[in-house]
């Protein structure tokens, strides 16, 4: 296997057949028609093996993934996804690989009618980067800068599901893990493999939200990303994040609550909007079968700050994931 014949096998796996791509794979570089009147959202995420995913993942399993956390960073600013590049760094030209990793990549792409128009294919330590690119009417985005006093703060699914995957995955056989139930353990274990990116959630909430972010590193690091960026505080109630009976079954008490507050790859969307559109936004995402919790409010200041029941604050010890912390 070249370079070039892993270049065809890829072409030669995804589905094209959008009618902006006027050229995909093959040339030096992808010829797109944009539409008109509409703003362009560009975003781009790499996975490191070691770092992002554990070394001997299955690739099918990371094709997905790999897609799936850059059309997050779309939903959470409401935009419609288009077009994809994919950067492939391999140790080897491991076609089986490959193949795998298409696989998924390409049935996450052909769910949400995204093109794969390009890329780089390299040797090197197993690295995957992915570029995605999507529109929103122009001025419609959502940005993580609008969050307003008075605002309530909002979470779609649950939380802490990521995280719990992640254990049951690096617990493998090992510790009180490997006795919880088995239908638990899948749960998270499908949630931390192949996230589904809240797209449709996203755009349901342009002109609802004031702000919104995907879950990606935690839930109170995220919140914080936005706190920071509209220069405002939060309060979180810890009795309202949302909790799936799988995260129920399997962990409990504080080990739990240091899960669901701090645990990143749930990729939900957390957001603001006003009390007085809640029910607005409730109706929005509740017609698209998306599960939606208020779980605190804006406030002045700029911390994030999770409460308990009597309103005493809880320090988690850990609030998310930081590269280079
Ligand atoms: P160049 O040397 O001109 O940059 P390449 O040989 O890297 O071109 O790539 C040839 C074509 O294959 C280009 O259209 C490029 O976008 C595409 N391509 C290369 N690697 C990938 C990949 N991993 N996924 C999708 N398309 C790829
Ligand atoms: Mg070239």
């Amino acid at each position: 296997m070249t370079e070039f014949d892993l270049i065809e096998l890829i072409r030669a796996r995804c589905p094209s057949g959008r009618r902006d791509v006027r050229l995909g794979i093959g040339d030096d570089c992808a010829i797109l028609a944009p539409p008109a009147r509409e703003d362009l959202l560009v975003t781009t995420d790499t996975l490191v093996e070691g770092v992002h995913f554990l070394a001997g993942s299955d690739p099918v399993a990371l094709g997905w993934k790999a897609l799936a956390v850059n059309l997050s960073d779309l939903a959470a600013m409401g935009a419609m996804p288009a077009w994809t590049l994919l950067s492939l760094t391999l140790p080897r030209a491991d076609a089986a690989f490959v193949a795998g990793f298409i696989d998924g990549f390409c049935a996450l792409a052909a769910q949400h009618e995204v093109a794969l128009v390009g890329g780089d294919t390299t040797s090197g330590p197993l690295a995957i980067g992915v570029v995605v690119h999507g529109f929103a009417p122009a001025g419609t985005a959502l940005r993580r800068d609008g969050a307003k006093i008075g605002d309530r703060v909002f979470v779609t699914g649950t939380v802490g599901d990521g995280l719990a995957g992640l254990r049951c995955l690096q617990a493998g056989e090992g510790a009180t893990l490997a006795e919880a139930p088995a239908w638990a353990r899948a749960a998270v274990t499908e949630r931390i493999e192949r996230p589904r990116p809240q797209l449709a959630a996203g755009r349901a909430l342009r002109g609802l939200a004031t702000a919104c972010i995907d879950t990606s590193d935690g839930l109170l690091a995220d919140l914080g990303h936005i706190a920071r960026r509209s220069g405002v505080g939060m309060e979180i109630r810890a009795e309202a994040l949302p909790t799936s009976s799988a995260v129920a079954a399997l962990f409990e008490g504080e080990e739990r609550l240091a899960i669901q507050a701090g645990g990143g790859d749930d990729y939900q969307l957390a957001f603001t909007a006003p009390t007085l559109r809640e029910t607005e936004v409730r109706q929005a995402l509740a017609a698209l079968d998306c599960p939606v919790s208020c779980i605190g409010s804006v406030v002045e200041g700029e911390s994030v700050r999770l409460l308990a029941g009597d309103g005493s604050e809880i320090v988690p010890e850990h609030r998310g994931w930081e590269h280079f912390a």
